[in-house]
């Protein structure tokens, strides 16, 4: 029966391989749920789960410094709105398309489910490349992306975030062009917003803290702690770096971080302020920072094959393979925790399973972010700003929150361990209460 709802979804969305991908992880999960609640195939749910309620593919031209004309195309996928208004980043990569944004929306809709937050899920972006391109240029495009998407947008209709390429800075020419145009000072339409124009504390850290948060909860499970464990990342951008801040502060050595030209390494731990001085404040290469801080520089290698207990892959989709998954088992790998969407292939995910590895998969490891945007609503919406801590606070309780919450639904349908199968089982029962409840729109 699945294998042929499946096979209506291929179908229909011809050549969008990240999204078969993410449909096929949930529904895989969900056999259970069936086998229990058949009625749920009579209406139709995955059909509707798995088709967007609306999609906007939209042409965006823009001038470069020298005045030469480009286009790229701007997407927002408002997938799911039963439990709030339509939630997500916004992504600028070269690889960004339609299949790629699907993927991410319908994650999504899972991941704000699981936060107990009132979000609904959604995702957006282009194929615009911001690397190398000056702040005037990154100012254009980002206005001239608004000029279109601003008719879609509200801070009770679809409110948009950061994802890969779009940060402070692009979040805040987008912002500055919403309310030009619009004549309203809505704050919450955008989050990731800088904490002097609306934004939260603690949201730039949030993914990455949250990330190891849920990580150490996982160890706990096993009577294990973070303490003395070498922490492998991938990436090097904001999740990458806070989830070391974090792993730190915890009492873990995070050795080992990436970026597209390579690797380094540094038994002793990586330097996070030089690291932060580099990657966030001069936007520069991983390679820069090795020769500053004397680390060893692997180019182009792959970061798996560094010995640790904890990985964290968070840089993109399927960054970590079947091989980089025997890898690490191999080196003694105790959990595997996504800060990325979808990092892990599937059968990566497959060898970390067989040979026991704690797995958080990143609807629900990763979810920390969302969670933080929902909180800076939360404080747009009271006209407010809270402290450091009360944030951050608020976070480390939500994370426990999901995490008990996969742990507790993957027991209860005989799957103990399965984070798997708990956010997705989880999510799934979730968004599924909602959009029953609110009848057949
Ligand atoms: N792009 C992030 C995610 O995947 C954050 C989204 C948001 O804050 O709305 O969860």
């Amino acid at each position: 029966m699945i294998e042929k709802i499946y096979d209506r979804i291929l179908h229909r969305n011809p050549g969008e391989k990240e999204f078969h991908q993410a449909v096929w992880e949930v529904l895989e999960s969900l056999e259970p749920v069936f086998a229990r609640r058949p009625e749920l195939l009579d209406e139709s749910l995955i059909e509707r789960l798995c088709e967007p309620e609306r999609q906007i593919i939209f042409r965006v031209p823009w001038s470069d410094d020298s005045g030469k004309t480009h286009v790229n195309r701007g997407f927002r996928v408002e997938f799911n709105s039963a439990l709030g208004p339509y939630k997500g980043g916004l992504r600028f990569h070269p690889s960004v398309n339609l299949g790629i944004i699907k993927f991410l929306g319908f994650e999504q809709t899972f991941k704000n489910a699981l936060t107990g937050m009132p979000i609904g899920g959604g995702k957006g972006g282009s194929d615009f490349d911001p690397k190398g391109r000056s702040d005037a240029e990154v100012m254009r495009f980002c206005q001239s992306f608004m000029t279109e998407l601003y008719r879609h947008l509200g801070e009770y209709t679809d409110i948009p975030a950061g994802d890969i390429g779009v940060g402070e800075r692009e979040i805040g020419y987008l912002f500055g062009q919403y309310r030009r145009i619009t004549n309203r000072w809505e704050a919450g339409v955008l989050t990731g917003k800088g904490v002097l124009w609306g934004g939260s504390q603690a949201r730039s850290e949030a993914t990455g803290y949250g990330l190891v948060v849920f990580t150490a909860e996982m160890l706990k499970t096993r009577g294990e702690s973070l303490e003395g464990k070498r922490v492998v990342v991938s990436g090097s951008g904001n999740v990458a770096i806070h989830a070391m801040e974090k792993a730190r502060q915890l009492g873990a050595v995070p050795i080992a971080c990436s970026d597209s030209g390579g690797y380094v390494v540094e038994e002793k731990g990586i330097d996070l302020e030089l690291l932060k001085e580099v990657k966030l404040a001069e936007r520069g290469r991983l390679s820069a920072y090795a020769e500053r801080s004397g680390a060893r520089f692997v180019p182009d290698g792959r970061v798996w094959e560094v010995p640790c207990e904890v990985a964290l892959p968070s840089a993109t989709q399927n960054e970590l393979d079947r091989d980089d998954a025997a890898t690490l088992v191999r080196n003694g790998v105790l959990a595997v925790g996504e800060g990325a969407n979808m990092p892990t292939t599937p059968e990566g995910v497959r060898v970390l399973r067989e040979a026991g590895v704690l797995f958080g998969p990143g609807k629900a490891a990763n979810a920390g972010g969302v969670a933080t945007s929902a909180l800076e609503m939360q404080q747009n919406a009271s006209r407010d700003s809270w402290t450091f801590e009360h944030t951050e606070a608020r976070l480390t309780e939500i994370m426990r929150h999901i995490h008990d919450l996969c742990h507790t639904t993957a027991e209860r349908y005989g799957r103990p361990g399965d984070y798997v199968a708990g956010a997705n089982i989880a999510g799934f029962e979730l968004v599924e209460r909602g959009m029953v409840a609110q009848g057949l729109i």
